[in-house]
């Protein structure tokens, strides 16, 4: 396994290296080069000469698009080292790991077809003249990603950025920097030329900061909490980057009275425990209408109660470890929190091992949470639900807005106008009707309000890494 920075096709040492361990076992995983400033100007500069020769300038967008439809198969060739390599590092069940490769080609093979399709206009415009818009490149993109999906959340940038003829200064999650390694090796094995895609972990405050302030770097693309979006918002101004955010959520999933229960609180379960929580999506504020609050709470409280734990590797698992130890200790703190202010704890609450090692947290569910509870206010990013009740649709709505988040959301009903009334009231990037937690690189994704802005995934996405120039020819 590749564990050196890739800097212009090259595998490069750096001055420090860092220890990764298996959240799941407390074993260590791999010792990994650690970009400091130094390295992340070597890699801007690999990228900064790529995106500026002939190579990749003139290489024909179909030639691009072929070039990505290479990784996509050299990915699913690898697609089971990759699942496995995740699963130590993350601690999500390897069903999961599957579910995140699989779509992370589905994103390569996506933009792939996206490559020469990118057009400008003509354009109706008064006088004699022949005016059109040009869609290049934005330049070099900094993608900064974090540890819940790793290679997933890193190909929903790099893929549309390599299509749209961006070069890509990739920074993992320091705590999870395995698989996108072996995505750029990848890379290189593909065709890609000697800069097009870079790969630098490192600490976020070092190696994160240094990205976003490098002058040579014309977009920032980040995945992550809200205060680090907020920060390299700030930092991004004095270079006048580009900035797109795909940041926090705290996501309502509504149960009304006239939903299929059964499907309603799987969906609850899947919403909240898949990922072990740590899922930006995370359906963690469950809104039950009044009515069938009694009858959904016992369900989920049975389900919860039955999802122990397990061994990441074993098929059967269905909660995996949190991601760290630091992580851990973070959701246990708002399980006492959500106790002191007086939420009802009816399943979970507690940490867990296999094996008498790992850094898991049971299924946890709080009944009778309240807004104004750090439970209900704060994302916690792990495996923690609060119930909240309502009484009618229009305090449905309210509650579910009552965020600084919108994200995405859920709705369970059987009544079509109802869906669709909802759907519109909610002030969210994602509304998921009868379903939930489902992606597709067709489909865009991203925040309202303190969620962020900008969309990764879909045509959309594409705006993100191009400039549009508008020619005048004065006939
Ligand atoms: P984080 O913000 O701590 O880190 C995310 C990335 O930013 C990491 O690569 C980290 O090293 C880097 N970073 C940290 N400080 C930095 C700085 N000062 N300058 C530049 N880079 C810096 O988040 P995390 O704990 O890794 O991930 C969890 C967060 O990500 C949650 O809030 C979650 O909701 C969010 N998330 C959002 C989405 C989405 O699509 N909206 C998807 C997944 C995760």
């Amino acid at each position: 396994m590749k564990t050196d920075l890739l800097i212009g096709n090259e595998w490069r040492a750096a001055a420090k290296r860092y220890c990764l361990t298996n959240p799941a076992t407390e074993e260590p995983l791999a010792e990994v080069a650690e970009a400091g400033e130094a390295e992340i100007d070597a890699a801007v500069r690999a990228a900064r000469a790529c995106l500026e020769s002939k190579q990749w300038r003139e290489l024909p967008a179909r030639k691009r698009g072929a070039l990505l439809y290479r990784l996509a198969d050299l990915l699913e060739q690898r697609s089971k080292d990759l699942a496995d390599v995740e699963t130590k590092n993350n601690g999500k069940p390897l069903f999961e790991s599957k579910i995140d490769v699989a779509m992370a080609i589905e994103t390569f093979r996506y933009y792939a077809g996206w490559a020469d399709k990118l057009t400008g206009d003509t354009l109706p415009v008064n006088g004699n003249f022949f005016t059109y818009t040009l869609r290049e490149p934005v330049g070099v993109v900094g993608a900064i990603v974090p540890w819940n999906f790793p290679l997933n959340l890193a190909s929903w940038k790099v893929a549309p950025a390599l299509a749209a003829g961006c070069t890509v200064v990739l920074k993992p999650a320091h705590e999870t920097p395995l698989t996108a390694l072996m995505l750029g090796e990848l890379a290189v094995e593909a065709g890609f030329p000697a800069g097009a895609l870079n790969v630098v972990p490192g600490p976020g405050a070092v190696a994160g900061a240094a990205l976003v302030r490098h002058p040579g770097v014309d977009k920032i693309a980040f995945t992550g909490s809200t205060e680090v979006g907020q920060w390299i918002m700030r930092e991004a101004a004095a270079t006048v980057k580009r900035v797109t955010l795909e940041l926090g959520g705290k996501s309502p999933n509504i149960i009304f009275a006239d939903a299929d229960l059964s499907a309603a609180v799987r969906g609850a379960q899947t919403g909240i425990f898949y990922g072990k929580g740590e899922v930006c999506a995370a359906g963690s504020r469950l809104l039950v209408e009044r009515a069938v609050h009694d009858q959904i709470v016992e369900q989920l409280a049975e389900r919860a109660k039955k999802l122990t734990p397990g061994d990441p590797f074993d098929k059967n698992t269905r909660l995996g470890a949190v991601v760290s130890k630091r992580q851990q200790e973070t959701v246990l703190s708002y399980i006492a929190a959500g106790q002191k202010e007086g939420a009802r704890l009816i399943a979970g609450g507690k940490p867990a091992t296999v094996n008498g090692k790992g850094y898991y947290v049971e299924a946890t569910v709080f009944d009778a949470a309240q807004p104004g509870m750090k439970i209900v206010d704060e994302e916690i990013f792990g495996p923690v639900l609060a119930v909240l009740t309502f009484d009618d649709e229009e305090e449905g709505i309210r509650l579910a807005n009552r965020s600084l988040y919108g994200l995405a959301a859920g709705i369970w009903t059987k009544d079509v106008q109802k869906a669709h009334r909802v759907a519109r009231a909610i002030k969210a990037g994602t509304v998921w009707v009868n379903t939930y937690n489902f992606y597709d690189p067709a489909a865009p994704f991203g925040g309202y309000k303190f969620s962020g802005f900008g969309r990764d995934l879909g045509r959309e996405a594409l705006d993100n890494y191009t400039e549009t120039k508008t020619v005048w020819i004065g006939l």
